[in-house]
């Protein structure tokens, strides 16, 4: 190991911290501060705002079906547009900076436009310019595409790596450099026990497992791309989550040795974009699975829970969740085949969302499920669907109920009151 990593931090901003011109000169004031500090800093960036909300508005403008290539080629230049701003408005404060491209960067990724997942990392651009004095801004969520210069579409092609990627190349940055942080900065203080939107009585955790953190970001948390938890936990990367409107203490992910001691439900997690389809009275014999599954699989729809009903007269009800924006493409491919199978027909409902409870310690220690139902009972929501993992308990019940399930969870697991096991961790260091 050189000597650098130490002192090198890995900094990631969002959109909304990049959101205008103002703001991208408080991101630089902040990113001076700690090169003053003498930390050799990578920033990672995201477009500003809704830039790329807007650029993918402008394509649908144009076509109902833009070319995935093109597509690529168009959300990359958001995050170009952000890096150059930031390194302008470091150079206006007299510290040296330069910005990179994904691909300048040295990230290099598969052939998926729009969900590329990273292949490798080769900083040594990155390093060079280190080494150089420069603060080092590279844009986010971006990569060339790897592979041999005689394939379709060759090498050097642009590549996305699906939305919130920013924080993916953050932390695969980070882990390429062996940076001693990667710090995320966003407009929350950290990472909350629910959505304080909904639960007033939230409260910031002080640390999180990967574990819990992952299983968060997948039920909905919004603060950190999944696939970014994935490999902070694969590299044991520290990533620390804060704000980067206020000077606050943030929330650490790590490894959580004390996961064992603490109290068992670590947070409440949510998503409304979930929709639910079920298919009524479908013929009860092999193949059925695969002839409703398949076909969505092959249109690209994520199915979430599934629930077969007990069969009667030979048919059976199915019922499973995908994601809500997905619920019109998913009805398209399901109705050629419920004609086919000959079931009586297919009903879908875009007012349900997910509650879960995420806690490491949950499969070893009894009563959690009931609980977690005894309490939506009380507060009079229904659920209509149940999973559960290792770490986890869902429960798909209508949205209307979603802000009740949240408070009268958040009370019934006590989450409101701070956990002992962190004081004397904090304490620790
Ligand atoms: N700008 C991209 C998006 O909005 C990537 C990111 O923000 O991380 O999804
Ligand atoms: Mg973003």
């Amino acid at each position: 190991m050189s000597s650098q990593p130490a002192k090198l931090v890995v900094q990631k901003f969002g959109g909304s911290s990049l959101g205008e011109a103002a703001r991208i000169r408080r991101v630089a004031q902040r990113i001076a501060r700690a090169r003053a500090t003498g930390a050799d800093l990578v920033v990672v960036v995201s477009a500003m705002g809704d830039t790329t909300d807007e650029l993918l508005q402008l394509a649908a403008a144009i076509t109902d079906d833009p070319d995935a290539r093109e597509l690529d080629m168009l959300l990359a230049t958001g995050e170009h547009q952000s890096a150059t701003l930031v390194s302008m408005a470091l150079h206006a404060l007299g510290v040296r900076a330069i910005s990179l491209t994904g691909a300048q960067a040295g990230i290099t990724t598969d052939a998926s436009h729009g969900r590329a997942r990273i292949a490798n990392v080769e900083p040594r651009r990155v390093r060079r310019e280190l080494d150089n004095g420069n603060v080092v801004i590279v844009a986010g969520f971006q990569g060339q595409r790897q592979g041999s210069a005689d394939e379709d579409g060759g090498p050097g092609e642009t590549t996305t790596l699906g939305r919130g990627g920013s924080d993916t190349t953050a932390v695969a940055l980070a882990a390429a450099l062996r940076a001693g942080r990667c710090q995320i900065f966003t407009d929350v203080r950290g990472i909350y026990t629910a959505d304080p939107r909904l639960v007033p009585a939230a409260r910031q955790l002080p640390v999180i497992g990967y574990e819990e953190m992952l299983e968060l970001a997948q039920q909905g948390a919004q603060v950190m791309q999944v696939r970014a938890v994935e490999l902070g936990w694969i590299n044991d990367v520290e990533i620390e989550v804060l704000s980067s409107f206020e000077d606050a203490p943030g929330t650490l992910i790590r490894e959580d040795p004390l996961v064992e001691q603490r109290n068992k439900v670590r947070g409440l997690a949510h998503d409304r974009n979930v929709a639910k389809v079920t298919l009524l009275a479908v013929p009860d014999r092999p193949g059925i699975a695969r002839n409703v599954f398949g076909p969505l699989a092959d249109a690209g729809v994520i199915v979430d829970m599934i629930v077969q009903n007990v069969g009667h007269d030979g048919a059976t009800d199915i019922s499973f969740t995908v994601p809500r924006v997905d619920l019109a493409k998913a009805e398209k491919v399901l109705q050629p085949v419920v004609g086919e199978m000959g079931a009586r027909g297919i009903t879908t409902d875009a007012t349900v969302a997910k509650v879960s409870i995420v806690g490491a310690g949950l499969h070893n220690a009894p009563g959690y499920a009931a609980r977690m139902f005894g309490t939506l009972a009380d507060a009079g929501v229904n659920i209509e669907m149940i999973s559960t993992s290792e770490v986890r308990i869902t429960c798909v019940i209508g949205e209307s109920g979603l802000s009740k399930a949240l408070e009268s969870l958040h009370a019934a697991f006590e989450l409101e009151r701070p956990d002992p096991v962190d004081a004397a961790a904090l304490a620790a260091g």
